[in-house]
């Protein structure tokens, strides 16, 4: 599939944080084992500092996850990357993500042509995703709920992706997969999980495999203002 970059090129900011230490953080992903040059390029490309607090600005092209408030994370690069990668294997168009939080991974997503469903529990958080969303110019269409519930009116999608850990898959998310389509998300507990992929075979049966160790903040219910 070919890289579409929807982003506005003043949004970007490229004075604030240079090409130079974004450069850096795309030869580090290289280094370890990202190889998609589609994904390399929505990293490069998608101002990662516009979706932390300024005062953690200069952090923001450090492949690691950094606090957003409410005590959740922005997504380690490294695992934004390695899950857009394995999602892309497929080449979907439609895509539900599961946790909103600062809005980069869907961000990353849209900058790659997709068509980005997400939701998010805490909606102080969605509201400053959205916000970025708007200042970006990207199509990113969201909702406060708990996402574990899925968006069935917009089922089934081509990928989903879910950046809480739970301790099983869910069901219901599963059951909103097209044919052939695959979600990826984090599955064990607080000290250890598996970023699983599983994919939805045509005789109703599905497929998983491992693609490797991560740690995530937990996928929680209902929701908070
Ligand atoms: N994709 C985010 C990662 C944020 S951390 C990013 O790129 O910044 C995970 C997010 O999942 C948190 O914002 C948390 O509030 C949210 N979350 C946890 N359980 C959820 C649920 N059941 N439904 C929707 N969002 C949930």
């Amino acid at each position: 599939m070919m890289s579409k970059l929807r982003l506005q090129p003043e949004a970007v900011g490229l004075g604030m944080t240079s090409q130079r230490v974004r450069d850096r953080l795309v030869q580090r992903l290289r280094d370890n084992g990202i190889a998609n040059e589609n994904v390399l390029n929505a990293i490069r490309t998608v101002p990662r500092h516009l979706f932390i607090d300024e005062a953690l600005a200069s952090r923001a092209y450090e492949d690691t996850a950094l606090p957003i408030g409410h005590s959740q994370t922005i997504s380690q690069p490294w695992v934004v990357a390695r899950m857009t990668e394995a999602l892309l294997q497929n080449s979907p168009n439609k895509v539900l993500e599961v946790g909103t939080g600062s809005g980069y991974q869907a961000a990353v997503l849209a900058a790659l042509g997709m068509e980005v469903y997400t939701v998010e529990r805490i909606g102080d958080l969605l509201r400053q995703a959205r916000k970025r969303f708007r200042t970006l110019g990207l199509n990113v269409r969201s909702k406060h709920d708990d996402g574990r519930i899925g968006w069935p009116e917009h089922a089934p999608f081509d990928a989903i992706i879910v950046t809480a850990a739970a301790p099983a898959l869910v069901d219901s998310l599963i059951g909103q997969l097209a044919v052939g389509a695959s979600l990826v998300a984090p599955v064990g507990g607080p000290s250890s999980q598996s970023l699983l992929k599983l994919t939805r075979r045509a005789d109703g049966g599905v497929d998983e495999v491992e693609l490797a160790a991560v740690s995530f903040v937990p996928l929680l219910s209902g929701t908070l203002d």
